[in-house]
């Protein structure tokens, strides 16, 4: 039951739809792998760039720190009092220039901007922003922004620049008392990083297009001594070595598929009709005993040769035991199939056979039964065929015997 479950889900998988699924499969993970790998690889840049950019700030922050006591007032709070702002403005920018720093703010620990490069954002509070929060807690920040995504205060100066945003505390003492943010300007690394993605990706393509492609030629190989196999099996299972006809099994199997075949086609066409002829070489243990028996194989062989030139492509044919032979003749009613019956005893016995150069007559005795919508016993109509062989053989060889009309014929040679 599991196993007829099996075949029905994967019912093409013959060697050849098993190379096909690996190659689908192949791809799909080829192109898995690179989106991962790619987006891995993004990230990593990403991740590098953006930490350079948190050092500088960091460093740049450091520098900054030295200015800090600009911020406070008298009594001790970040407050950057109104005399100092110029100074402070002018120190941070002297400072900054020979960073990428496009934007510099501060902020008091209530999120309040006191200072920006931007002077139109002074005096907002930013709140909400849970970066600028985390960095008043104690932990400095950075998250690298695209043009497109950075997100900044409504009516903030937008530079169209990727940035790497830094939040570093501001300290004073032990205590948090405010927090720089700084804008750094790192366009120029995303070129450097969809370069650095690109070769990554395109090496990691490469090599696994590599192995990809020596596993498929390694498979394939594997595919075609495996169908070579199947088919060598096949051969042994159907056909019978000596004469390349079908075996018994094989043209018993085939009469069972042409039976069904008529069967189902039956309503639409009744008068249909399967002719089997019984076929067997006339004396034929006395060649082996006057000749021996490779001689016996090769008038086997020959008889073969000359009855398969009477048979249609359609026809079937198999040896049906030692020298008896059962030829399938699909579409044929009870007329034609004794006509091509004779025609088949008159190839094999009108020419003697060829024995290594001695001329060697051999004779053939068939016996014909149809397959019909009023006899659709295939087991019958073979034992009549059977039977039909014995009439022929008890009235006196090389001759086609009927069963439906219960008569021989031997129509004689013009
Ligand atoms: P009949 O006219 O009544 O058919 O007589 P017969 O001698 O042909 O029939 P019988 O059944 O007595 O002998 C058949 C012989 O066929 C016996 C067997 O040794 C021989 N035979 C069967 N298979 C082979 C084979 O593959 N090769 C050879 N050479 N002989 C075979
Ligand atoms: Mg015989
Ligand atoms: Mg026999």
């Amino acid at each position: 039951m599991k196993e007829i479950t099996a075949i029905k889900l994967m019912p093409h998988l013959d060697p050849d739809g098993l190379l096909r699924l690996m190659t689908w499969v192949a791809v799909l993970s080829l192109l898995v792998i690179l989106s991962l790998a790619g987006y891995g690889i993004h990230r990593v840049f990403t991740a590098h760039v953006t930490h350079n950019a948190e050092e500088t700030a960091v460093r740049l922050s450091e520098l900054l720190a030295e200015e800090c006591r600009l911020l406070f007032d008298k009594s001790g709070k970040l407050t950057l009092p109104t005399t100092n702002r110029e100074r402070l403005d002018r120190r941070l920018r002297t400072l900054s220039a020979p960073f990428d720093v496009v934007k510099i703010k501060i902020y008091d620990a209530g999120q309040k901007i006191l200072y920006s490069t931007d002077p139109t954002i002074v005096g907002q509070i930013d709140d909400g922003n849970r970066r600028l929060t985390k960095a008043l807690g104690g932990v400095p920040d950075s998250h690298l922004e695209s043009r497109e995504t950075v997100l900044d205060l409504v009516n903030e100066r937008q530079f169209d620049v990727d940035v790497v945003e830094t939040y570093v505390p501001i300290r004073n003492g032990q205590q948090v008392a405010g927090c720089f943010e700084l804008y750094m300007d790192v366009t120029r690394y995303r070129d450097e990083i969809n370069r650095g993605v690109l070769t990554a990706t395109g090496l990691l393509t490469l090599v696994l297009a590599v192995v990809f492609t020596a596993a498929f030629l390694i498979l394939r190989r594997g595919v075609v001594q495996l169908r070579q196999a199947q088919e060598q099996l096949t051969q042994l299972a159907t056909i019978d070595p000596l004469t390349g006809a079908f075996n018994r099994s094989e043209i018993l199997n085939r009469a069972r598929k042409e039976a069904s075949r008529l069967r189902r086609s039956m309503t639409q066409a009744p008068d249909q009709a399967i002719a089997l002829v019984m076929i067997d070489i006339d004396r034929f243990k006395t060649i082996n005993d006057r000749y021996g028996h490779p001689a016996g194989d090769s008038v086997l062989r020959q008889v073969v040769r000359r009855i398969r030139i009477e048979l249609r492509d359609y026809d079937l044919f198999g040896r049906y035991g030692g020298e008896e032979f059962l030829a399938i003749l699909p579409g044929t009613d009870n007329s034609a199939a004794r006509a091509v019956a004779e025609r088949m005893r008159r190839a094999v016995g009108e020419t003697p056979l060829d024995l290594e150069g001695q001329n060697l007559p051999v004779t053939i005795s068939l016996g014909v039964a149809v397959l019909t919508g009023d006899i659709l016993d295939l087991t019958g109509t073979l034992q009549r065929a059977e039977e039909a062989l014995h009439h022929a053989k008890s009235t006196g060889r090389d001759r086609v015997y009927c069963a439906e009309t219960n008569r021989a014929h031997q129509e004689t040679t013009p």
